[in-house]
C-alpha cells in the first residue's frame, strides 16, 4: 500500500463508462431525504428440514445515511450476513422491508450503484489481480481504454499496482481482500457493502483496509460493514447497530453507545518508588502496562492531587482522563441486560437509556440520534 500514491480519483472521478458523478440514483435518494439504506422490521426465518426453523433476523430497524460508515456488529450467527444478503436481494425476507437508495433490493437501478465485498472473496485462481478487476469491469459494461484506466486507478487505490500481475493462487489474504475491494468499486458505486472486511488479516493488512474504508467515506461514499471484530470497527465507524441472535440490542452513534465510565485513569512513566506508592494509595487498581504505570483512581481521589504527585516527583505524565468503555464492554453490557430483562421487568434507569432493549425502544424519531 505504501508504495502506491493516493488514487482517490478512482473514488471521486468519472463514473464507469464515462458517466459523470454523482449518479442520478444517489441524487434522487438524497434529494427526497431518504436514507441510503433502510430496514424496517426486516426479518428472515430460514426453514429447515423436518419443520425446524432458524430465526436469523427478527424485526431489524435501521437507517444508514449518506456518506457515513455504518457497522453492524455482533458475534458469529447474529444475523449480519443475512442482513447483507437481504439488502443485496440475494434472499427474500420473511417479514418487513428493505430499501437501498430508495429502491427495493432486487431493483436493477439500485444494484448498479452498489458495490459488495463478500467475506473472504474468492476469485478464479489463475487470474491476476488486474485480470480480476478487468473481468468485473467488463461485466459492468466498461470496455477499452476506460476499462484499462479504471483498473489502473483502482489497483493503485488499493495498493496493488506493483503486484497487479500476481495470480490469485499466489496472493495473500490481504491482497485478495484488496483485489475484492477494487472489483467492488469498478462501477464507482455510491454504496459499498462489506462483510467482515478485516477478518483473517494481519494487523497491517487490517489497518490498510480500515484506511481504505475511511477514504471511501471521505470520497462521499456510504459504507455499510458487518463485523464480529469489535475493536476494529470501533476505529472507523460513525454509527453502529449491535446484533445478537438476530435482534438489535443497540443502535446509534458510537460516541453515544460507548458510556464514559465513572473512573479516572492516569498513566505516567519514570516514576520514583515513593510517588508510585502514593499514587497506588489513591487508586483501586495500579499496574504496569507497556513500561508505564497505569492507575485507576478511586472516585474520591482528586485528579489534580494525583497529577501533582507525578509533577513533584519529576515523573512524566503521559495521559489522564475519564475512561470510555470499549465496544466489547458495550456489547457485553447490552447482552447481559437483555438476558436479565428476559426474566425481569425492563429497567428504565436513565443510566441505561443509551442501550435500550428492543421491547422498550423509543420510536426512531426519539431514539434515533442525529
Ligand atoms: P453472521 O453473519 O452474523 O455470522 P448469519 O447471518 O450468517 O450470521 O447467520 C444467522 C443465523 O442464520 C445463524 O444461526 C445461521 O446458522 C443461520 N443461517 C444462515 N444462513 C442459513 C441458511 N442458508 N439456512 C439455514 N440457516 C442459516
Ligand atoms: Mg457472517
Amino acid at each position: 500500500m505504501a508504495s502506491d500514491p493516493p488514487a482517490d480519483t478512482a473514488l471521486t472521478g468519472r463514473k464507469a463508462g464515462g458517466e459523470s458523478s454523482p449518479s442520478a440514483l444517489t441524487s434522487s435518494a438524497a434529494a427526497n431525504g431518504r436514507p441510503v439504506i433502510e430496514c424496517i422490521g426486516l426479518s428472515k426465518c430460514y426453514r429447515l428440514a423436518l419443520g425446524y426453523e432458524v430465526e436469523a433476523l427478527s424485526g431489524l430497524d435501521l437507517e444508514v445515511r449518506t456518506g457515513e460508515i455504518f457497522a453492524i456488529v455482533g458475534p458469529n450467527g447474529s444475523g449480519k450476513t443475512t442482513t447483507i444478503k437481504l439488502l443485496l436481494g440475494l434472499i427474500f425476507p420473511t417479514g418487513g422491508e428493505a430499501y437501498v437508495l430508495g429502491e427495493p433490493p432486487r431493483s436493477r437501478r439500485a444494484k448498479r450503484r452498489i458495490g459488495f465485498v463478500p467475506e473472504g472473496p474468492f476469485f478464479y485462481q489463475h487470474l491476476s489481480g488486474e485480470e480480476v478487476v478487468r473481468f468485473y469491469g467488463r461485466l459492468c459494461g466498461i470496455r477499452g481504454r476506460d476499462l484499462r484506466d479504471r483498473a489502473d486507478e483502482l489497483l493503485k487505490l488499493v495498493g496493488m499496482s506493483n503486484r497487479r500481475d500476481v495470480v490469485m493462487s499466489q496472493c495473500s489474504k490481504g491482497m485478495v481482500q484488496r483485489v475484492g475491494l477494487a472489483a467492488a468499486l469498478v462501477n464507482d458505486p455510491d454504496v459499498v457493502l462489506m462483510d467482515e472486511p478485516t477478518s483473517g488479516l494481519d494487523p497491517i493488512g487490517a489497518k490498510e483496509i480500515k484506511d481504505l474504508i475511511v477514504r471511501l467515506r471521505d470520497a462521499g461514499k456510504t459504507v455499510l460493514l458487518c463485523s464480529h471484530l469489535l475493536e476494529q470497527v470501533e476505529e472507523v465507524c460513525d454509527r453502529i447497530a449491535i446484533l445478537h441472535r438476530g435482534r438489535r440490542l443497540a443502535y446509534g452513534p458510537l460516541t453515544e453507545i460507548l458510556q464514559v465510565k465513572d473512573e479516572t485513569e492516569l498513566v505516567a512513566a519514570d516514576l520514583p518508588e515513593e510517588a508510585t506508592a502514593k499514587l497506588a494509595g489513591l487508586s483501586h487498581r495500579a499496574e504496569m502496562r507497556g513500561g508505564a504505570h497505569r492507575f485507576i483512581l478511586k472516585p474520591e481521589a482528586g485528579m489534580f492531587d494525583a497529577i501533582e504527585i507525578v509533577r513533584a516527583s519529576g515523573g512524566q505524565l503521559l495521559s489522564v482522563g475519564r475512561i470510555r468503555e470499549s465496544l466489547e464492554d458495550a456489547f457485553i453490557r447490552s447482552v447481559m441486560r437483555t438476558a436479565t430483562s428476559a426474566t425481569e421487568p425492563v429497567s428504565t434507569d436513565a443510566g441505561d437509556s443509551t442501550l435500550p432493549d428492543r421491547p422498550v425502544e423509543q420510536p426512531e424519531s426519539g431514539g434515533e440520534p442525529t
